[in-house]
């Protein structure tokens, strides 16, 4: 089932998200939580790739898995070189 108005976009540091639907997810813990299901294009290669996150919206991923980067962030502006 999809909550969500037809056409809702959420836009993450400019990256858009669209909401699929929520899911309950049992944690580790024993924890029930609710998750949100997303479709999003990557920030590398710009391919659609599936997003699930807490309703907080907490550290979207920002890649698909093939350009997964796990020590590597989007950066908004240019960071400065390591020497
Ligand atoms: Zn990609």
């Amino acid at each position: 089932m999809n909550p969500f108005p037809n056409g809702m976009v959420w836009i993450f540091q400019g990256q858009a998200y669209q909401p699929l639907g929520t899911r309950e997810y049992v944690g580790r813990s024993g924890e029930a939580v609710t998750l949100i299901d997303w479709t999003s294009d990557c920030a590398e290669c710009g391919n659609e790739f599936p997003v699930s996150t807490t309703l907080r919206f907490e550290y979207p991923n920002r890649r698909c898995d093939d350009c997964k980067k796990p020590r590597v962030r989007v950066r908004r502006r240019a960071s400065k070189v390591k020497p």
